[in-house]
């Protein structure tokens, strides 16, 4: 049966995969992805039904769950509910599937996990006209997934109250999003997205040793660049470099690709062309 509102699905070594009512508390007030954030999760565009980069997801919500030392996820299980909730949600243009798994209640070792599907917001303005950002300061060196591994920059966790400051940061500042700046003075990452810069006919994005996630849209847009006929490039980028480049993105799942069209308050120039052509890139894909 098909249904316009969220449809969720609980994940468990014992039960497996189990269609749950989404209105309906399910997380126990003593599970530590509540009370600490400590958990893990994927957010993943669904376009004409289709999960879009499902295995790259996959992969990275492993990666996630070793850096964190979780038990491994049954990506298997994930799979199978990713695939169920989207076959049960209404049928609309553009949907998301999140799937989450905390360290589980206290004391008991065992994960929580569970996915649901809801609809997309509408990002066709941000898309088409852009949005700003503003630089800010991320507090930590470039080299900090090196030197400081269990501070886990890098891993798509639960803890994303600093993501959200960070954007509440932006508004005081009268923009819509952020690229974050290294304590070292290197281009890293958005709150929820990669930043890639067009220098030429080069697209550039931050290398991902530098304690940011790796994106799954970014390495879409690349495959895209490629076929374009583009050289694509992962680089330490110092932050000046954001002011010459010839354009700048930031790109995720779910939103896609947004151009910036104003940088700490200095209205920049878009490439509508491109903008256009990959944003229509990567809403086609079907894997
Ligand atoms: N960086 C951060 C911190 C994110 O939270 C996200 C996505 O939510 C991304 C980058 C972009 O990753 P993806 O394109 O795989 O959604």
């Amino acid at each position: 049966m098909n249904s316009p509102h969220p449809v969720l699905f609980l994940v468990s070594a014992d039960s497996g995969c189990v269609r749950a009512d989404p209105d309906a508390p399910h997380v126990s007030v003593m599970d530590l992805g509540v009370t600490r954030g400590d958990g893990i999760f994927e957010t993943i565009s669904v376009c004409d039904g289709r999960a879009q980069a499902l295995e790259p997801h996959l992969d990275r919500f492993a990666r996630s769950a070793r850096l964190l030392d979780l038990p491994e996820p049954d990506l298997g299980l994930y799979r199978q509910a990713i695939l169920a909730a989207i076959e049960a949600h209404d049928d609309l243009a553009e949907l998301y599937v999140k799937t989450v798994m905390t360290r589980g209640i206290e004391g008991t070792g065992v994960p929580t996990g569970w996915v649901y599907a809801a609809a997309a917001a509408d990002f066709t303005t941000a898309r088409t006209e852009g949005i700003r950002a503003v630089t800010l300061d991320r507090g930590l060196r470039h080299d900090v997934a090196q030197t400081s591994p269990w501070l886990l920059q890098g891993a798509k966790t639960l803890s994303y109250a600093v993501n959200r400051a960070a954007l509440r940061e932006a508004e005081r500042r009268d923009a819509d999003d952020v690229i974050f700046v290294s304590s070292d003075g290197f281009v890293l990452e958005g709150p929820t997205a990669n930043v890639i810069l067009r220098k030429g006919s080069t697209l550039v994005t931050p290398r991902t040793d530098q304690g940011i996630l790796p994106g799954t849209t970014q390495a879409s847009v690349f495959e895209f660049a490629q076929a374009e006929g583009m050289n694509t490039e992962y680089a330490v980028i110092p932050a000046a470099d954001l002011l010459s480049a010839d354009a700048l993105w930031l790109v995720s799942s779910v939103r896609q690709a947004v151009p910036i069209n104003r940088l700490d308050g200095v209205k920049r120039s878009i490439d509508v062309e491109l903008s256009t052509s990959m944003t229509s890139y990567l809403l086609d894909r079907r894997d």
